[in-house]
């Protein structure tokens, strides 16, 4: 399988250097030149498969000709060994025809899990087939950087440095990442805010001169094409448990940089009947007033009680705009010129239909998402994290049908945000799950440098292992 990118100007990729490179070099989102497609009968044929079984099947189109089929079990057996439930992402039922999806009994209790452990174990195989070795980068204010951590930890090809703002992430967070024991892992708190984390993050992506020879650098984020392919294989997964593909069903997806429920996109076009796909946002909402009105303009950042979906623009959305605009990379460089030049952009009426036939869309603040949280508990003792209560609550307003499923995506453990659950007036502290609750009194390894970026990059070229 080749890639392209969404802006049409780079040449077509490989898997592996549309993997190791992140960014297509002219500035768009590598995508697969064609998506596979699975007829009902053969989806049909896949119920009772086992997670990992399933992940082969429907990510092995996507790597023909860069990872063997041996190689590729071997990487999801690892990637999903260290996942604490027997079936990956079990299903909560929590109402008529609704259920959760839950998606954070990984190590590091997030959704981001599932791409990252992934993703570290792919690395490694292609850097191993290369003999080379790379630097992973990255800033986080929260999920990213541990789900990062634990993914790369045992990859002996890569060196991984991830930036926080010191003193400014949760408890919980930092200690995900920072008691994580490796020679080849290194935390740095930066003595500024996380756009400032995330500036050095790019201005060193833009020269890497910095590293040692025959060094580069590999992005980890939401854009890298890996994490969004193994990300597809849950939405066959819930569907299969629920009676799919004969019943249709529809997922509602806590959404920031549309990376989550692109995937869903992608089940879709890969045959998977989903009726709807619905965008739940937090006050962050750019995507809600895009498909709702043909706003997609920058507002400024509200921080809020879901802060791993406070963004202001999502990545992501121009992957869909790419098939929403007939695959036409010329359109798309000139909408992302229009952006960057304005602060936003409107959908023609025909992409703006189409988006509209795949996608509803729902804003959930603060109050709605503290409610959510208190009810759900009030009912059923049942406790939801802020992100997860925003997919339920979007899934349920934006419900068109009591017969066809809902599937809501809980993305995180309510254990990870015990001021949001607190706020909404549980009692305690959520507990951490049994193998984590020493985390607070685990050791921790971290670095604290000046917000100045040779400081920062000096410090990285001298921890780079030989
Ligand atoms: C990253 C994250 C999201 C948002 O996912 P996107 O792929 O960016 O849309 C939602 N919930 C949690 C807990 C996350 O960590």
């Amino acid at each position: 399988m080749k890639y392209i990118s969404t802006r049409g100007v780079c040449a077509p990729q490989t898997f592996a250097d549309a993997v190791l490179t992140g960014l297509a070099p002219d500035g768009g989102l590598f995508v697969p030149e064609s998506i596979p497609h699975f007829s009902e009968d053969e989806i049909s044929s896949w119920r009772g498969w086992s997670y990992e079984e399933l992940a082969f099947r429907i990510m092995s189109p996507y790597m023909t000709g860069d990872v063997s089929e041996q190689k590729l079990r071997e990487i999801i057996a690892a990637a999903y060994s260290g996942f604490r439930h027997r079936a990956i992402a079990p299903l909560v039922q929590t109402g008529h025809n609704e259920w959760v999806l839950e998606l954070f009994h990984g190590p590091t209790l997030a959704f981001k899990d599932f791409a990252l452990q992934f993703l570290g174990h792919l690395l490694d195989h292609l850097l191993e087939e290369r003999e080379q070795k790379v630097v992973v980068i990255g800033a986080t204010s929260g999920d990213t950087g541990s789900a990062a951590i634990e993914g790369c930890r045992r990859c002996k090809n890569i060196d991984i440095f991830i930036l926080h703002p010191h003193q400014r992430i949760s408890e919980v967070q930092r200690r995900q990442m920072t008691t994580v024991v490796g020679s080849n892992i290194h935390n740095i708190a930066v003595e500024g805010n996380f756009d400032d984390c995330q500036n050095m993050v790019k201005a060193s992506f833009g020269d890497q001169s910095f590293l040692p020879e025959g060094r580069q650098l590999v992005a980890v984020n939401s854009i890298n094409w890996a994490r969004i392919m193994a990300q597809i294989v849950y939405y066959f997964w819930a569907a299969l448990s629920v009676g799919g593909p004969q019943r249709q069903v529809s997922f509602s997806v806590p959404t920031g940089n549309f990376g989550d429920i692109f995937a869903g996109y992608l089940a879709k076009t890969m045959g998977l009947p989903i009726e709807r796909l619905i965008i739940g946002t937090n006050a962050n909402d750019i995507l809600h007033r895009c498909i709702s009105g043909n706003d997609h303009s920058k507002k400024p950042l509200v921080h809020s009680l879901s802060p791993s979906m406070d963004i202001m623009v999502s990545s992501n959305f121009e992957r869909l705009l790419f098939d929403l605009y007939g695959r036409d990379g010329d359109a798309i460089q000139e909408l992302m010129e229009t952006f960057n030049r304005t602060g936003k952009f409107e959908l023609d009426s025909t992409a703006l239909e189409d988006a509209k036939a795949l996608f509803s869309s729902c804003r959930v603040d603060d109050e709605q998402t503290l409610a959510t949280i208190r009810d759900e508990y009030a009912v059923s003792e049942y406790l939801l994290d802020p992100h997860s209560a925003i997919g339920l609550a979007a899934g349920r307003q934006c419900r068109t049908s009591a017969i066809d499923p809902m599937i809501c995506l809980a993305t995180a453990h309510p254990a990870k945000f015990p001021d949001a659950v607190r706020q909404a007036g549980y009692p305690n502290n959520p507990p951490l799950p049994q193998h984590m609750s020493d985390l607070f009194k685990r050791d921790e390894s971290f670095d604290i440098q000046p917000n100045d970026l040779a400081a920062v990059q000096k410090f990285i070229a001298a921890n780079i292992s030989v």
